[in-house]
């Protein structure tokens, strides 16, 4: 299954829950925003955890 992770704009407020659970995929830039990592695996278990994770529902999956 093919996963896209998306940001909702606006809505991040940096809190970094979803960089402490997949690095690999979030990355919180020095603005306080997440920034998607290129090439990282959005299908991965932790990415989606991540996904539900954000305190302020600033992602979401889609499949
Ligand atoms: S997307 Fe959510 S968990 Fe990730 S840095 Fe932004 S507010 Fe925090």
């Amino acid at each position: 299954m093919t996963v896209s992770i998306e940001l909702v704009p606006g809505r991040c407020e940096g809190h970094a829950v979803c960089e402490a659970i997949a690095p690999e995929v979030f990355q919180v830039d020095d603005d306080g925003i997440v920034q998607l990592v290129p090439g990282g695996d959005h299908g991965a278990e932790t990415a989606l955890a991540a996904v539900r994770s954000c305190p302020v529902a600033a992602l979401r999956a889609t499949p």
